[in-house]
């Protein structure tokens, strides 16, 4: 066994040996994975090995698709039978909602290239006999579904690993990691077989692929990752003779059927049926830790745990009725709060690296390693993998809160997650110090990084929203929140933002090679992306310059509080590797203890001016001016900006302070008409100014030419210095977008049929070439101030400036769709500028 390494993968599950095979097909051969006991010795070899491509981020299902499809290279390479049934599958809607889940995935699978298909309950049960027609109202197939052996996809990697390169040690137990002087790892390992202490290995990266353990590695650097094991259990029926007269007449390979109304998957074993359930009681295994003596063993089966569901699927697939059951397995795999895998680097930790939480290993595997070994080797991942990354969780998502977070999921397994749907568990978690204010008004509350934020105020009612795909009983009281803004003025929180605070001699520099805009000088703020060395989009702030007393600079960035982490990631690594010489930079993440309030409208001005000593006027205090100052009592930041594209501003103030903040203003705009509006009034603001945000517009998949965000990248400047993804951001330029971000106006329809667009919707344009998917939706939604349904999306450059015919396909319909070539409220910016 080598003591040292490049990378040392820990665990050899499906995952681990993913990320192995496809470090080394990256060319990185100084590799080796350590497994304590043999490979698929965690919860890898009791899978039921299912695989399938739809997953509600359409990133993560177009890594499914990959993962699929590697099946066949990686068996043919390794020569190890995989068994691969690529048998096809079907997933059912037994009503209406559901059928109408299923038309949005098939129409999201579009522009992913994946092949799908509605087909009805008739259809359905021609393809599959051994279904009750009459419990569905349609279904969706897809012909990318089937099963595969799990021990033996595993092997394939490994065995395909190690022919490039890779070194496995089976029964090499990591129980301890440190961190040596030049900043490497130690692994301190041991022998399981021969229970003797092996020593150490140094690496340069390791990479926690430890499955079930992978929380008890975590904490060996002192993290504790959010995840836990559930108990899942699937059974496998005796013989079912009509199987083989099935398999004569219908020519089928085999079957592969999830029935979401039933939260349960059945396909056929050999020559029996096996059939699993998500029950809605799940029950989470070793919930504080996990036994090093556990090992290829399998739990007690309970029965009567899902027998609610054994009976719903007894009565939609009428065969269980009539045959035993031959076995129950009963087995434990972990789940991250939000079901997706928690991959990537570790915050303040080079060189440690996640690759675990992966609940189907089977399906998302493949598309795992691929993105980390992209991740170690190029320093991007190459897709855009958000919903896979870690650091959309950060120090807040404790064990407990992942216990419930994690039970829910598992409970709701199969079932829809509304656009509009806020779950249960979990909530108030974090709340700011106007929480109860803000109940008192009424609140419909969203949770957003674990902190509840208001999304609208209902007037009319109970505080709660209908879930639906269309649009919601928000819709006229949050009409009625963008009109108090736009007819005189609003007042929002905005603690949910992420706050940073940069200071230090060395801090304007720093910035100046981190982000594209210029850097403002003190008193200034300027809205700036940030970019990685690829020349992608990795952020977008609101950066902004104080002096203290002595004339020493202070910055403050503002941005998605959702990116926090992966953000706060980032900047420490640039710290680490790109210091600037001759000054030092002190990093701040503020959190909830900086708050935050915007007012905003045309009578905003006037609230403000009431409760401050300095001169508000446009003049003295212009668009993107920032000061520290006070409101009222309160020490506070000032800044003149806001989201809502309207005159406004954005004032922070400590935690301790939020209260009196709120009440001073609230009761200045009181005879100014100051109303509250939450996230869902400012969304539609936003896109009334068609302006994109952070995690839909703005991802790491797309450049600043694409997204329109040129203007804001300093290359000819020459005060500017050279700033990250300079080089790859000039190039993209020269060569132009080959895709753009567009504005659309839809027809939406009207009454209860009315549907917006709400992200990854395709959209359509009849050119030369014909009617053609070129494009998707990246965020949509009703803008009530100019009364226009509005889409945007990226399509290919050549047609971006195309008048169409446009047409955006929402929940199957097709609806027409007319380009806009400017915002629709305020385009020249006078609003905000005045
Ligand atoms: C009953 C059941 C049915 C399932 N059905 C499906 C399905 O149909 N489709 C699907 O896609 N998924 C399914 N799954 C889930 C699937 O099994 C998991 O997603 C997958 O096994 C995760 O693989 P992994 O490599 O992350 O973890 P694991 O398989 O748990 O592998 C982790 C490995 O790391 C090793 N290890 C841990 N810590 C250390 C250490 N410190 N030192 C050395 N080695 C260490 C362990 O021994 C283990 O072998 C099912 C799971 C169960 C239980």
């Amino acid at each position: 066994m080598k003591t040292q390494a490049q990378v040392v993968v820990i665990g050899g599950g499906v995952v681990g040996a993913s990320v192995l095979y496809h470090l080394t097909l990256a060319g990185w051969t100084d590799v080796m994975m350590v497994e304590r006991r043999e490979l698929t010795h965690g919860s890898t070899w009791h899978s039921a090995g299912g695989m399938h491509t739809l997953n509600g981020d359409p990133n993560v299902a177009a890594l499914q698709r990959y993962t699929v499809e590697l099946y066949d290279k990686i068996q043919a390479e390794s020569g190890r039978d995989c068994g691969i049934h690529m048998t096809g599958g079907l997933q059912l809607a037994d009503t209406p909602e559901r059928m109408d889940y299923l038309r949005m995935a098939h129409a999201r699978g579009r522009y992913l290239g994946m092949e799908t298909e509605l087909v009805s309950p008739k259809e359905a049960h021609e393809l599959v006999p051994f279904l009750d027609p009459k419990y569905f109202v349609g279904a969706m197939y897809d012909k990318h579904e089937g099963h595969v052996d799990p021990s033996g996809v595993t092997h394939a990697y490994a065995e395909c690993a190690q022919q490039r390169g890779a070194e496995i040690n089976k029964y090499v137990w990591v129980h301890d990691i440190t961190r040596a002087a030049d900043g490497t790892w130690d692994l301190h390992v041991h022998d399981t077989r021969q229970n003797q202490d092996l020593g150490i290995i140094n690496c340069e990266h390791f990479v926690n692929a430890g499955g079930l353990w992978a929380r008890e590695v975590g904490r060996m650097t002192g993290l504790e990752l959010p995840i836990l094991a559930m108990e899942h259990m699937y059974l496998i029926t005796e013989e079912v003779p009509q199987l083989e007269e099935w398999r004569q007449s219908s020519k089928m390979s085999g079957f592969h059927v999830v029935d979401l109304g039933g939260e349960m998957y059945m396909r056929e074993e050999g020559n029996s049926l096996l059939l699993g359930t998500y029950e809605r009681k799940g029950v989470p295994w070793a919930p504080h830790q996990t036994d090093w003596s556990f090992g290829a063993q399998l739990l007690t089966p309970d029965l009567e745990r899902i027998g609610e569901n054994l009976a719903v699927g007894f009565n939609h697939f009428p065969i269980f009725q009539e045959i035993g059951i031959k076995d129950t397995i009963n087995g434990p795999f972990t789940f991250a709060p939000d079901g997706n895998p928690l991959i990537g680097p570790v915050k303040g930790q080079p060189g440690h690296w996640l690759a675990c939480g992966v609940m189907a290993g089977l399906s998302q595997g493949g598309g795992v390693g691929l993105s980390m070994a992209n991740w170690m080797t190029e320093g991007d991942p190459g897709f855009d993998i958000w919903g896979m990354d870690n650091a959309r969780f950060g120090d807040w998502a404790t064990p407990r809160y992942t216990n419930s977070k994690v039970r829910e999921n598992y409970g709701r397994r199969f079932r829809i997650t509304f656009p509009n749907e806020e779950l249960p568990d979990a909530r108030e978690h974090m709340q700011s110090p106007i929480h109860d204010r803000l109940e008192s008004h009424n609140a419909v509350w969203g949770a957003s990084y674990g902190l509840e934020v208001a999304l609208w105020f209902q007037t009319h009612g109970k505080a709660e929203e209908n879930v639906t795909f269309r649009r919601s009983n928000a819709f006229d009281v949050v009409a009625e929140e963008v009109a108090a803004v736009r007819n005189g003025v609003g007042i929002f929180e905005t603690t949910g933002y992420a706050k940073y605070e940069v200071t230090g001699t060395g801090a304007r520099a720093w910035l100046d090679g981190l982000l594209t805009n210029n850097i403002p000088p003190a008193g200034r703020l300027a809205l700036t992306p940030m970019l990685n060395h690829q020349g992608k989009i990795i952020g977008d702030f609101t950066v902004g310059c104080l002096t203290d007393a002595l004339g020493d600079e202070r910055f403050m960035i503002f941005g998605s509080g959702a990116a926090q982490q992966y953000h706060e990631r980032w900047f420490r690594e640039q710290l680490r590797v790109a210091s600037p010489a001759g000054g030092d930079v002190s990093l701040r993440v503020c959190g909830n203890e900086l708050t935050g309030l915007s007012i905003a409208g045309p009578n905003a001005r006037v609230v403000l001016d009431e409760l401050t000593d300095f001169d508000v006027s446009n003049d003295e205090f212009g668009f993107l001016d920032f000061r520290q100052t006070w409101v009222g009592s309160v020490p506070c930041m000032v800044g003149r900006v806001t989201f809502t594209g309207d005159l406004g501003y954005e004032i922070w103030c400590a935690a301790s302070f939020q209260q009196q903040l709120f009440d001073t203003l609230f009761e200045a705009g009181r005879p100014h008409g100051m109303r509250l509006f939450g996230l869902r009034a400012l969304d539609s603001m936003r896109l009334d100014k068609g302006w994109g945000s952070w995690g839909t517009e703005y991802r790491p998949i797309y450049d600043p030419y694409e997204a329109n965000m040129g203007w804001m990248v300093r290359l000819g400047d020459e005060s500017k210095s050279d700033f990250v993804g300079r080089n790859a951001a000039e190039a993209a330029k020269q060569a132009g977008p080959k895709r753009k971000l567009v504005l659309f106006e839809m027809d939406a329809g009207t009454g209860d049929e009315a549907a917006d667009c709400i992200g990854n919707e395709p959209i359509w344009h009849n050119g030369p070439d014909g009617n053609a998917v070129v494009g998707w939706v990246t965020s949509g939604g009703y803008a009530h101030h100019s009364e226009k349904s509005i889409a945007m999306g990226y399509v290919p450059a050549v047609h971006a400036t195309s008048d169409g015919p446009w047409e955006i396909e929402v929940l199957g319909v097709m609806r027409s769709a007319t380009r806009l070539t400017e915002a629709p409220f305020d385009p020249s910016g006078a609003r905000m500028r005045s």
